[in-house]
C-alpha cells in the first residue's frame, strides 16, 4: 500500500501535459492520462475508485498524490414552476447556489462563479455575503455538470444553454470563468455550443475589452438597470469608477469583434427608473450597439427599499424601444417560491 503523499494536488488543476508528464516519471504509459482525462471531465468521476479501465496499482498511485475536488449537490429544492436550485457544497464546505429552468423549448442552467459577490448592488441579495473566493474551473464545470444529469433524469431532455447569471461577478474571475468555459464547450468535456452560453456582468469596461480580444465566441449580457449615471450610480456602485460612457466604448469594442447583438438586463422599480425620461437615456444606450432588452421582473429581497414598477411603466418601456426597432421582452420570474429567482441568491438554505 503506498502512502500518502503530504499534501494532495487537486488533479484538475493539472494540465493534460503534465498528467502525461506525472505518468512517465512514475514509469507508465502517457496515453494513462488521457484515460484519466476522460473520467476526471467527460465522465465526471468523484473518486479514483470509479476509474474501472486503470488498474488497482494506478488507482493507489493517482490517489495518494491527487485528490478529485468535486462539488456535492448538498440539497435540491424544486419550484411549483418546475425550476430547480442545488445548494453545492464545495470542497471546503462553502456553499454556492446553481439554478436549473425548464422552458417548453430549454434547458438552462444559471451557474455561480463566486462564493458571494463584491459588486454590492443594492437590489441584489447575493450582494449581502461578502465575497469569500473565486470558483476554481471545476468547481464551476461541477455545477453545470451536474445540471446536465439532472436535466436528463427528471426531464429527459438535454441540457441547452447555460448562463453564467448565478453568485459573483464572471469578469472578476475571469480566467477561471474562461478555462471552466473552455472544458465545457470541449468534445472532451460537455461538448456544448459557445453559443448557447451566455456570461452576464455588471459591465465592467476593461474586462469586456479583453474578452473582444480574446475573440470569445459565447454570448454576452449586461445588466444594465440604467442608462442615467447618477441613478446607475446609487444602485450599483460599480458605476462610480465605471461610468456608462467607458461601458459604452467597450461594447462598441466588443461589437466591432463579434458582430452579435448583447442583451441588457433592465428591471424596472417604483421612482426609481420608471419615468420616460429613463426609457429615453435607455433607448439612447440602446443605439451604441445593436442590442435586446430583457425587462426582468424584480424579486423582492425582504426590506422593501425596492419596488417593482407598475405594468404601466414596463408596456411604456417596451413601447418606445420596440418603435424604435429594438426587441424587447418582459421576463417573468422562475423559481420565485424556492428563492432560486435572478438576485435571490443567498444561500438561505
Ligand atoms: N454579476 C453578474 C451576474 C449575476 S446577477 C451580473 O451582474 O450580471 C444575475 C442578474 O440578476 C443580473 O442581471 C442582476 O442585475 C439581476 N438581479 C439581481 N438582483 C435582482 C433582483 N432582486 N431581482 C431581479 N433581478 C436581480
Amino acid at each position: 500500500m503506498l502512502t500518502e503523499a503530504p499534501s494532495r494536488r487537486d488533479i484538475r488543476k493539472l494540465k493534460l501535459a503534465e498528467l502525461q508528464q506525472f505518468f512517465v516519471e512514475h514509469g507508465d504509459k502517457p496515453f494513462r492520462a488521457q484515460q484519466v482525462h476522460e473520467w476526471l471531465w467527460k465522465k465526471s468521476a468523484k473518486d479514483f475508485e470509479q476509474m474501472t479501465n486503470l488498474s488497482l496499482t494506478t488507482r493507489e498511485l493517482l490517489n495518494a498524490h491527487f485528490t478529485i475536488n468535486h462539488i456535492l449537490v448538498d440539497t435540491m429544492q424544486q419550484s411549483a414552476d418546475g425550476t430547480i436550485k442545488n445548494a453545492v457544497k464545495l470542497h471546503d464546505g462553502l456553499i454556492v447556489e446553481s439554478v436549473l429552468i425548464p422552458t417548453e423549448k430549454r434547458i438552462t442552467a444559471c451557474v455561480s462563479s463566486q462564493v458571494g459577490c463584491s459588486l454590492a448592488c443594492k437590489f441584489c441579495a447575493t450582494a449581502r455575503l461578502k465575497r469569500m473566493r473565486n470558483l476554481n474551473p471545476d468547481e464551476i464545470y461541477d455545477q453545470v455538470a451536474a445540471i446536465k444529469q439532472q436535466s436528463e433524469l427528471f426531464f429527459s431532455r438535454p441540457l441547452t444553454n447555460i448562463v453564467f447569471m448565478g453568485m459573483g461577478e464572471p469578469l472578476l474571475n475571469y480566467n477561471n470563468v474562461m478555462a471552466a468555459i473552455e472544458k465545457i464547450t470541449s468534445p472532451h468535456g460537455l461538448n456544448m455550443a459557445a453559443k448557447r452560453l451566455t456570461v452576464s456582468t455588471v459591465g465592467i469596461a476593461k474586462m469586456i475589452v479583453k474578452m473582444a480580444d480574446d475573440e470569445v465566441k459565447f454570448n454576452l449580457a449586461v445588466s444594465l438597470h440604467s442608462a442615467l449615471n447618477a441613478t446607475r450610480s446609487s444602485i450599483m456602485p460599480i458605476n462610480d469608477t465605471n461610468s456608462l460612457e467607458e461601458l459604452g466604448e467597450a461594447l462598441k469594442y466588443w461589437y466591432s469583434k463579434r458582430k452579435k447583438k448583447v442583451t441588457y438586463e433592465y428591471v424596472v422599480w417604483e421612482g426609481i427608473n420608471d419615468k420616460a425620461t429613463d426609457a429615453q437615456a435607455l433607448l439612447k444606450f440602446c443605439k451604441i450597439i445593436p442590442c435586446k432588452v430583457n425587462l426582468i421582473e424584480y424579486n423582492p429581497i425582504d426590506d422593501g427599499e425596492f419596488r417593482q414598477a407598475s405594468d404601466d411603466a414596463l408596456l411604456m418601456y417596451q413601447h418606445l424601444l420596440e418603435s424604435n426597432g429594438i426587441t424587447t421582452r418582459i421576463r417573468k420570474s422562475r423559481g420565485k417560491d424556492i428563492d432560486a429567482a435572478c438576485g435571490q441568491l443567498a444561500n438561505k438554505t
